[in-house]
Parts: structure tokens; sequence; C-alpha cells
């Protein structure tokens, strides 16, 4: 029972299929060195050659014809083997070319079986049989080593190369001969023990290999992974690939709320969560896609087919899978995901290109507000190069004069003249023509360069409304860079003012609540230092975003802008209409002043008239112009013919319902 539990152990370890990526290294280390096949069989060649010169004997030429045949077909083999590449995980590929490795190796040793006992039989006691025996010999007891890492194929070589030789050896019946062939049995048994030994060396040096490139390679928390790794992959997956049409996709995941589940639950359901991405990840992956976690909660998926198709599928299922809740013990976390992905043809994809793309793909996911899967196009490029090449330029645009202020008038519609006037960026780039100030300050808040441009802006302004009449100010906007960058803004403007000698009455800095939002705290308290130099401070945009009327209690504001969208659905929207009619009630008794931006039509002009509004901008009344024509206009009414009628109308309407009211 011992005896058949230790042969079929041994049956076992002779078929044993090692896991792929072992077989595939091994498979491919029989094909490594086709210097020893080709030695094999000019050594055959030669030897049989000569037994066939010495003993004229025809089945020798037949036999070397075999061995030609033979030799050519590995060589060739091995050559085609070098130009499949195919994949460390194409079982079915490493399966045929082992095949095809037995199919030679044993051929090659079952004539050198044959061979060996044909010339033991047919040529006994001369040099024929001397030549013959050692040849053989020698054969049995060095292929063991070069097959050993495939161990059905050494065996199977040995064996039959041995049995045939030693039946020979044996059918001689005489002492030598006897001896010999038992020699060659305790050969054979000791190549098997040499055989065992050699592979169980390797494929523990393997495994061990396989362990440390784990802790080196994978993500220790999600065993997906890690940046090298992927890298490493990528690299293989894309060099020296045939034109097969194969597109590879680069799927980058950003998690949209993972840093505020971190920060309030702890890193420890922060962890849970990662670990179930990385799950879901997985169940969301084909056979063949690597997955991958490359960064704090930002992770790869890899998509290599023949369909750019399947990619976009991937990446919607990746981006449903974690759309789900995650269940921490007895909390549900959602997280959510912002997703760029970007696909090229296999050959010729570089990892660079690819992982650009992928980038601004998500770059731009996230710009359009999270939770949103985005493929990288050439127009995302285009913007993208437009963006680095305005962010450089920005640098050097005001030192190269290319920045100017326009000014827009803010007209009281009774006396149609302007009470204030907006400065308004304007950039000439030298090559892109007119920048709008939506596209560069944006820029020149990332790049930190607001805040220069700001201090420039504010004294540019300053100078420029000192030449007004002394009843006109001047509007400059700030950026929310500016408040947080500054170390003192207070002192900047107080400073800029006593520099250009304008009184502080006369400007209004104009802000958004995204700087309320932010750090009130510090807003409010540099706001009222401002507020106490005599500086006025008027809320832009109101009535987009988070703006509420609770800022008006907390903040010093002196006036408030309606922002340009809000204003002008006055005209479709009776909600609207009503919304700005109690902005103008709660305003007029907080005595703060509200302004009505963008006002283009008679319409919005007579219905915000209606309301109480008396301070209105827009291009009905004047477009933003440049200081010269500003300064020869703003002594004089502002208003265009039109409107200055549609105020007149109004306000006859407006004293007619008075006078029916008293
Ligand atoms: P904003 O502060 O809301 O400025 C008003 C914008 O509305 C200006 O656009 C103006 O030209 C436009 N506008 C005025 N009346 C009308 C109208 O009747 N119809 C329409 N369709 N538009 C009108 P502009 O000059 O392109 O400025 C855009 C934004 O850029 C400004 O919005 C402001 O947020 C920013 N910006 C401009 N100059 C500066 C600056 O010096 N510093 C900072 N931080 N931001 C600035
Ligand atoms: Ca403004
Ligand atoms: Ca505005």
């Amino acid at each position: 029972m011992q005896n058949l539990l230790y042969k079929s152990a041994i049956f076992n370890w002779l078929v044993s299929i090692p896991e792929q990526k072992l077989r595939f290294e091994l498979v491919d280390a029989l094909y490594g060195t086709p210097k020893s096949i080709f030695a094999a069989t000019i050594a055959a060649l030669s030897v049989v050659g000569i037994i066939f010169a010495m003993s004229d004997d025809a089945v020798f030429a037949w036999i070397f014809c075999a061995f030609l045949i033979t030799g050519i077909g590995r060589t060739l083999a091995i050559t085609l083997y070098r130009r499949s590449h195919h994949d460390i995980d194409d079982k079915a590929a490493t399966a045929l070319w082992e095949r095809r490795a037995l199919i030679g190796a044993w051929s090659f040793a079952g004539l050198v079986g044959f061979t060996g006992a044909y010339g033991v039989l047919a040529h006994p006691n001369g040099n024929i049989e001397l030549l013959i025996n050692c040849c053989v010999m020698g054969y049995i007891a060095g292929i063991s080593s070069r097959n050993a890492s495939r161990p059905i194929i050494s065996i199977g070589q040995v064996s039959l190369t041995a049995f045939p030789f030693m039946i020979a050896l044996w059918m001689r019946a005489d002492l030598v001969h006897v001896v010999l062939a038992i020699f060659i049995g305790v050969l054979f048994l000791s190549i098997i023990v040499i055989c065992r030994a050699v592979f169980d060396n390797i494929v523990s040096r393997h495994s061990a290999f396989r362990r440390i490139e784990s802790i080196a390679r994978r993500d220790a928390l999600t065993d997906l992974w890690n940046r090298t790794a992927l890298f490493e992959i990528l690299e293989n997956r894309l060099s020296d690939v045939p034109d097969s049409g194969d597109t590879v996709a680069l799927i980058l995941i950003d998690l949209d709320r993972f840093k505020d589940i971190n920060d309030t639950f702890g890193h420890q359901t922060g962890d849970a969560v990662l670990k179930e991405v990385g799950e879901r990840l997985r169940s969301v992956a084909r056979p063949g896609d690597e997955v991958a976690r490359v960064g704090g909660d930002e992770f790869v998926v890899v998509v290599v087919g023949k369909d750019a198709e399947q990619s976009r599928i991937t990446a919607e299922r990746v981006f449903a899978a974690l759309a789900n809740p995650f269940q921490v013990g007895i909390n549900q976390h959602f997280c959510g995901a912002s997703i760029g992905y970007a696909i090229a043809p296999r050959q010729g994809a570089t990892l660079e290109a690819l992982f650009r793309n992928a980038d601004l793909a998500l770059y731009e996911a996230k710009q359009a507000g999270r939770g949103q899967i985005v493929c990288h196009t050439f127009a995302i490029s285009e913007r993208y190069d437009r963006r680095v090449q305005l962010e450089h330029d920005l640098q050097f645009a005001l030192q190269n004069g290319e920045m100017s202020l326009v000014y827009q008038p803010i007209v009281d519609p009774r006396s149609g003249r302007a009470i204030c006037c907006e400065a308004l960026l304007r950039w000439n780039h030298p090559r892109l023509g007119a920048i709008s100030p939506i596209e560069f300050i944006p820029l020149a808040e990332t790049t930190g360069l607001i805040v220069s441009i700001g201090s420039w802006v504010l004294h540019t302004a300053c100078t420029e409304a000192n030449q007004w009449p002394t009843d006109i100010s001047v509007a400059v906007n700030l950026s929310a860079l500016q408040f947080r960058r500054t170390t003192d803004l207070v002192s900047i403007v107080v400073d800029t003012l006593a520099s250009t000698g304008l009184p502080a009455r006369r400007l209004v800095l104009e802000i958004t609540e995204s700087i309320l939002i932010e750090d009130s705290s510090a807003a409010r308290a540099i706001l009222e230092r401002l507020r106490d130099h005599g500086v006025g401070i008027s809320l832009d945009d109101f009535g987009t975003g988070f703006a509420s009327l609770a800022y008006l209690n907390d903040f010093p504001f002196s006036k408030i802008k309606i922002d340009r969208k809000f204003s002008q659905a006055i005209d479709t929207s009776p909600r609207t209409a009503a919304i700005i009619g109690g902005i103008a009630k709660t305003t007029r008794d907080l005595h703060i002043e509200l302004i009505a931006e963008g006002v283009e039509t008679e319409n919005q002009l007579e219905r915000m008239f209606r309301f109480g509004i008396y301070a209105m901008q827009g291009f009905l009344f004047c477009r933003p112009l440049p200081a010269d024509e500003v300064r020869k206009m703003i002594g004089g009414p502002i208003m265009s013919v039109v409107g200055r009628r549609t105020a007149d109308q109004a306000r006859m309407a407006a004293d007619r319902r008075r006078k029916a009211a008293s």
C-alpha cells in the first residue's frame, strides 16, 4: 500500500503542473539555451556519421536522417518560441510550448536509445560498440540536468534512452554487459533522485522569490499591485508587442469623499473602506485586467483587449461598484469616485502618454464637480496645453504690459449718472489675443500670481479713480486667494489709498461668498478692519452659490450685487422676481445698497426700478470701457437714450402709483 502511495507520489511529481507563473518560467527555461540543443544535434550527427562510415550499415544512414530532422525541428521550435512573445498568464500557450519541447526532447532521446540498442546488438565487441557505450551513457548522465525544470521531460528522456539500451545490453547475456545493464539501472534511479532535488530546489527558490516579490510589489492593505509593480506590468504589456489590433486602457480612480470618511471616522474605518474598494475593483475586473492601488485613495485598472468599448464598460462598472455605500460596522459610508481613463492602441502606446492622458481626464472629471467618468479626448489635451501655456505666460504678463483695466459704470437710473465704476481686468496675450478673466483669473489663483496682479489692479484702479468726479467711487474685485495669502490685506489697501491719495470712502472692494465660507471669523475680522478705515464692502454674485441672507447680518457689507444670471431671470421667472423684490426690501431695511448686475433689457431695468433698486450695471447702460474713454464720459449721463426713456417711464409710473396710494 505504502509502495503504491510512494509510486503515486512519484507519478504526481512527474506529471504535476506548477502554478502558471512558475510553469511559464520553467517552460521558458527549456527554450532558453539553443546552443545545447545545437551542440547535441551536431554531436549525434558526427557520431552516427562516423559509425556509418565505419560500419557501412544503412540503418545508421536512416538514423542520421532522423537526428537531422529532429535537430532542425527543435531549432525551429526555439526560433518560433522566441518570436511568439506569449503572455505570462496565457496558460494554453504555455502548455502548447511545453508539449512541443517534450515531443522534441523525447524524439531525440528515443533516437539515442534506439541507436544504442541497435549498435550494441548489431555491431558487438568492437570500436563501434565502445563508441556507442560511451556516448549513450554520457547522454543519460548529462541530460538529467538540462531539463530538470520539467521532470516529466527529463525522466521521459532518460527512460527512453536507458531502457532500450539496458534491454539490449541484458540481451547480450554475458557478465560484462549484464553488469553494464545493472549499472545503467542504478544510474537511472540516481538520476531520478537528482532530478527531484534540482526540481525541488527550483520550486522552493521560486516560491521564496514570489514571497519577496509579493512584499515588494503588493499593496499591504488591499493586496492589489502597488505603483512599482503596475509600472512594470504595463511596461511589459506595452513593449515589443506585434500589431494585433489590441487596445490598452488605463482607468484612474480617485475616491471622492474618502478624506472626509478618514478624518471623521478614523483610520480603521478608512482602511476598511479601502479594502472593500479593492475587493469591488477585483470583482469588476475581468481575467487579464490588472488592478493596482497607486496612492492613498487612488486606484488603477488596466484593461487590455480587442475592443475599446470594453474599456468604457469596465470604467462604468467600476463607477457603479463604488457608488454603492460601504458598510463598516454599523455605519454606512457613501464614498463615490471620479474616474478618468485613456485608451490607446497597444502597439506604440507609451506609459507616459497613457498616464498623462488618463490624469488629464481625471482632472476634468474632478473639475466638472466630481462623481463623473471622463474619457480622454484630443480636446482635453488641447485645453491642458493651453492652460499650461497661459500659466507660463501669465508670469510675465504684468511686467510685459499686457494687462490693463477697463471700467464699467454702475448707474443710478434716476439721474442717469454713474455712481461707481467697476474695474475689470483684461489680458491681451501677444499671440492668443484677448483672454477672458474667467479663464485666466483661476490660473492666477492656482499659481498664486493673483496676489501681485491684485495689488497692481488695486493701485491702478485707485490712481484712475482719482481723475473722476469726487462723488464717483471705484469697485475692485478681490479674489479668495488674496484674502488668504496676503499677510496683511488691510495694510496693502490702506497703503494704496495713501499713496494714490484716493479717499477710502471712494473705494469699494467686491468679494464673493467663497471668502466667507472658507474661514468666516478671519474674513469678518479683515472686513471689519477695512470698514473701520471707511472702505466699502460689496458682496458680489449674490443669488448664486451658497450666498445666504445670514451673511447680511454677520458681515459688514455696504453693498450687495445681484448676480447677472439672477437679475436676467427677472424677465422669465416670477419666483426670481419675487425673491429679488424680497431682497430689495430686506437690504433697504438694513441700509445696504442693492446693485443689479448684468441689466441688458429695458424690461429688466423697469422691473428692478419698481423694486426700488437704484444702482444698476449692465450692457444696457454701458459696456466695460478703457480708462481714457470712461474719463471723458463719466461726468455726464451714462444711460443710452433708450435706457433713459425707460427709466423716465418707470419713474413716472412709480410716481403715479405712489400718488394713487396716498
Ligand atoms: P464679475 O465681478 O461678476 O464682473 C462682471 C462681469 O459681467 C464682467 O465680465 C462684465 O463684463 C460682465 N457684464 C457686465 N454687464 C453685463 C451684461 O449686461 N451682460 C453680460 N452678459 N455681461 C455683463 P468680465 O469682465 O469678463 O469679468 C468676469 C469675471 O472675472 C468677473 O466677474 C470677476 O469675477 C473676474 N474679474 C475681472 N476682473 C478681475 C480682477 O481685477 N480681480 C479679480 N479677482 N477678478 C476679476
Ligand atoms: Ca465684480
Ligand atoms: Ca458679479
